[in-house]
């Protein structure tokens, strides 16, 4: 007899949500090869099966929004699972903390939508852009995204995974192999020097600082920088910079994310009251799209790839991930196949999904370091609906 999906969810996930899905439909039924050489005859296995209670535990290494979003995919799939996390919540990232593309999709599957705007979540409906001094006008976003800071969005992720009862490991710094039933998900790999450049984010937020738009992104020679609104009167500040060494990154900080003077950043930000402590910085950033089935290792989130940050799309990339591993590794803890059909299962579905997105996200990014976007045509380019449409189109 089929057990139910809906047994193996702790109760409380079963409340019913205003605006959520039936969250059964997050584990559609799927069909997987058996690569484990047990039968030749290359059995095709269907998830309906009935599933063991002898369930494998999935440990996941790195509580951040991958890792956590799997647990709790997991957890409702009655999984056994361990989280380690380095750190303690709550806590501030580097991140624009602009939720755009398919992971707002997951994470109405997963009925957090309506928890994120619960917990002050601010919707975005329109972006500027601009270089150095010149704004476009203002564009309506081709569909809203959504604004939270990452101090309340790890934060609620981790209660929600205890509440449906993982076990969240916090200060537990993982330093041993990620070997079969375990997930790296402990973001960016490390990269001190990237194409003779040092890349490396910055953030804050600040109160006081008057917006033309929801978002905006300001673009220099060196870096980008993405405002957007949070709740109350709240905005964050988040740049991605590269520098080649003669600058001190600990001295110049803030000078980084205003901008220099004379631009409309330093302008807008001129009467911006800082929050000293979400003051955060991150380097050692490799924007080098990866392939999934290249590595040997399960990762997911930006363990797995980086997604340059103006695409605003690498949480999405997080959360999307964390949904393509959740079925595979529940089928695997279920002892319905083996740990390497999980691991191609997972691989391939990110390489389908991410590959074009990653080139198009690449192009980008070293278009709006090359000098064209400072000359005529790259300026006509900039204040285009049309190219900015495009690109949010071809990165999502
Ligand atoms: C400047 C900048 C701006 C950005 N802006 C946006 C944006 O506006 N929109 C967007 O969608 N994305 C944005 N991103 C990207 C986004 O922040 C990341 O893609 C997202 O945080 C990835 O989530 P993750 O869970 O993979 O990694 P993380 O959020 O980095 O989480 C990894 C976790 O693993 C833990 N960890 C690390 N090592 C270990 C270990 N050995 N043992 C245990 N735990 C460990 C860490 O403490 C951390 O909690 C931006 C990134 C940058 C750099």
């Amino acid at each position: 007899m089929e057990k139910p999906l809906r047994t193996l969810i702790a109760p409380r996930a079963l409340e019913p949500e205003r605006g959520s899905v039936d969250r059964s439909a997050f584990f559609k039924p799927k069909t997987f090869e058996r690569t484990d050489g047990a039968g030749k005859s290359r059995k095709l296995l269907r998830l309906t099966e009935p599933r063991s209670a002898r369930a494998k535990p999935i440990q996941i290494i790195g509580g951040g929004l991958a890792g956590l979003t799997l647990g709790i995919a997991l957890r409702r799939a009655g999984v056994p699972t361990v989280i380690f996390e380095a750190g303690h919540y709550p806590r501030h990232r580097v991140c624009g903390e602009f939720i755009s593309g398919g992971g707002l999709a997951v994470l109405q599957e997963l009925g957090l939508k309506r928890k994120f705007l619960d917990a002050g979540a601010r919707e975005a409906h329109s972006a500027v852009f601009v270089s150095e001094k010149s704004p476009s006008p203002v564009h309506r976003l081709p569909s809203s995204a959504l604004c939270l800071s990452r101090w309340v969005m790890d934060k609620l992720l981790a209660d929600e995974f205890q509440i449906l009862g993982g076990d969240l490991r916090c200060g537990k710094r993982w330093r041993g192999d990620v070997a079969e039933g375990s997930v790296r998900a402990n973001g960016r790999q490390l990269q001190p020097v990237e194409n003779g450049w040092r890349w490396f984010g910055l953030k804050a937020h600040a109160k006081h600082v008057p917006l033309k738009a929801d978002l905006e992104m300001h673009v220099f020679e060196n870096g980008y920088v993405g405002l957007c609104r949070l709740a109350g009167e709240e905005v964050n500040i988040c740049g991605l910079f590269r520098r080649n060494g003669e600058r001190d990154l600990a001295q110049n900080r803030l000078d980084w994310l205003r901008g220099k003077p004379g631009t409309l950043l330093h302008e807008q930000l001129a009467g911006a009251d800082i929050d000293e402590n979400s003051f955060c910085s991150v380097a050692g950033l490799s924007l080098r799209p990866r392939r999934a089935s290249q590595e040997s290792e399960l990762s997911i989130g930006d363990a797995l790839t980086m997604i340059p940050p103006v695409t605003g799309n690498g949480m999405s990339l997080a959360f999307e991930s964390a949904q393509m591993a959740a079925e595979p590794l529940a089928a695997y803890s279920h002892r319905e196949i083996s740990w390497s059909c999980a691991r191609q299962t997972i691989a391939r579905s990110c390489d389908d999904t991410f590959s074009r997105r990653l080139r198009w996200a690449n192009w980008l990014q070293n278009l709006l370091f090359s000098p064209l976007v400072r000359m005529p045509f790259g300026k006509i380019l900039f204040q285009s609906e049309a190219f900015w449409k495009m690109m949010f189109a071809r990165t999502r």
